[in-house]
C-alpha cells in the first residue's frame, strides 16, 4: 500500500520540484546576458549525451574538457549577473497576492492621468511599479510617502519646485509608498545619448528588479515603459495601461 503510493507520488513530486528549480533558474537569468550563455550550456549537454550514445570518444572527451573550463569562464564573466540574480532570489516574494482588477485599474488610471497631464506641461516623472522584486532597497534614498495613488498627489510630486519632483517614485502594494528615491543606472554603453541620466535610472533598476517603470520625458514630452532592461518609447495611454497590465499579469482579453 504504501510502496504503492510512493511509486505513484514520486515522479509526481519529482517533476513538480524539477519544474520549480528549472523555473526559478530561469527567472534568476531572465532580463540578462546570461540568458544565451544558458542556451549555449542546454546545447552542448545535449551535444554531450547524441556523442555518449553513439560513442564518440574523442568528441565527447573534448566536450567534458570544455565544460570544466568554461564553468571558471562563466563566474568571471558572469560575476554581476550572478550577483544580481542571487540578490533578486533572496528578495522575492515566492507567493505574493496580486492586487484585485478593479484595484490596478483604478491605479492605472490615476497614474495614466498623472502622467499625461505632466507630459503634456512639460515635466519630467520617473514612477516604479512593483512586481516581485520588493523595492524596499531603494526607498532608503527618497522620503516615506504612504498615500493613496492619485493623479493630483502625483502631479504635485513630479512640479519642478517640489522638494521631492527630483528622482523616482516608488507604488507598491498599490500604494505610493516613497518619492525623490535613486535609482541605479544602467551601465549600457549602447544606449543612445538621447536618453539622459532618468531612462538610465529606469533602465538600472529594470535590470536589477522586476519593477514596471513608467517614464515621462521632459525633453521630448513623450511616455516610455521600462520592463526587464527593455525601453518601449512613445507609448499612447492606451498602449501604456495595456502593457502595464499585461505585465501585471491582469491584462484581459480584449482590452
Ligand atoms: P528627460 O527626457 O526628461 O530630459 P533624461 O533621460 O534626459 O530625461 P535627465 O534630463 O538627465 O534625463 O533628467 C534628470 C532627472 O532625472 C533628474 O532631475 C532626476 O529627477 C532624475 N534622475 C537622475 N538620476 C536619477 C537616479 N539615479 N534615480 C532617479 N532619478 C534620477
Ligand atoms: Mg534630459
Amino acid at each position: 500500500m504504501i510502496l504503492n503510493f510512493i511509486l505513484i507520488w514520486k515522479p509526481i513530486i519529482e517533476i513538480t520540484l524539477l519544474w520549480f528549480v528549472i523555473y526559478h533558474i530561469m527567472l534568476f537569468f531572465e532580463g540578462t546576458r546570461a540568458v544565451q550563455v544558458l542556451r549555449g550550456i542546454v546545447i552542448l549537454l545535449v551535444a554531450f549525451f547524441l556523442f555518449q550514445k553513439f560513442g564518440l570518444e574523442v568528441l565527447e572527451w573534448l566536450l567534458t574538457k570544455l565544460f570544466a573550463i568554461s564553468i571558471i569562464a562563466i563566474l568571471v564573466i558572469f560575476h554581476p549577473e550572478i550577483r544580481q540574480g542571487l540578490a533578486r532570489l533572496g528578495q522575492r516574494h515566492l507567493f505574493g497576492t496580486p492586487l484585485k482588477e478593479e484595484e490596478l485599474d483604478y491605479i492605472l488610471n490615476q497614474i495614466v492621468r498623472a502622467v499625461e497631464s505632466l507630459c503634456k506641461d512639460k515635466r519630467g516623472a520617473l514612477i516604479a511599479i512593483e512586481k516581485n522584486d520588493p523595492l524596499n532597497s531603494y526607498i532608503g534614498s527618497g522620503i516615506l510617502v504612504d498615500a493613496r495613488v492619485s493623479s493630483d498627489l502625483i502631479q504635485n510630486i513630479f512640479t519642478p519646485n517640489s522638494l521631492l519632483h527630483d528622482g523616482g517614485l516608488i507604488i507598491q502594494h498599490g500604494r505610493i509608498t516613497a518619492a525623490g528615491c535613486l535609482f541605479p543606472l544602467t551601465q549600457d554603453a549602447s544606449l543612445s545619448r538621447i536618453f539622459g541620466t532618468r531612462h538610465r535610472a529606469a533602465l538600472g533598476l529594470s535590470e536589477e528588479t522586476d519593477a514596471v517603470i513608467i517614464i515621462v520625458s521632459e525633453e521630448r514630452q513623450d511616455m516610455s515603459l521600462v520592463y526587464r532592461g527593455k525601453l518601449q518609447k512613445d507609448l499612447s495611454r492606451e498602449d501604456l495601461i495595456f502593457k502595464v497590465k499585461q505585465i501585471l499579469k491582469l491584462a484581459k482579453e480584449n482590452v
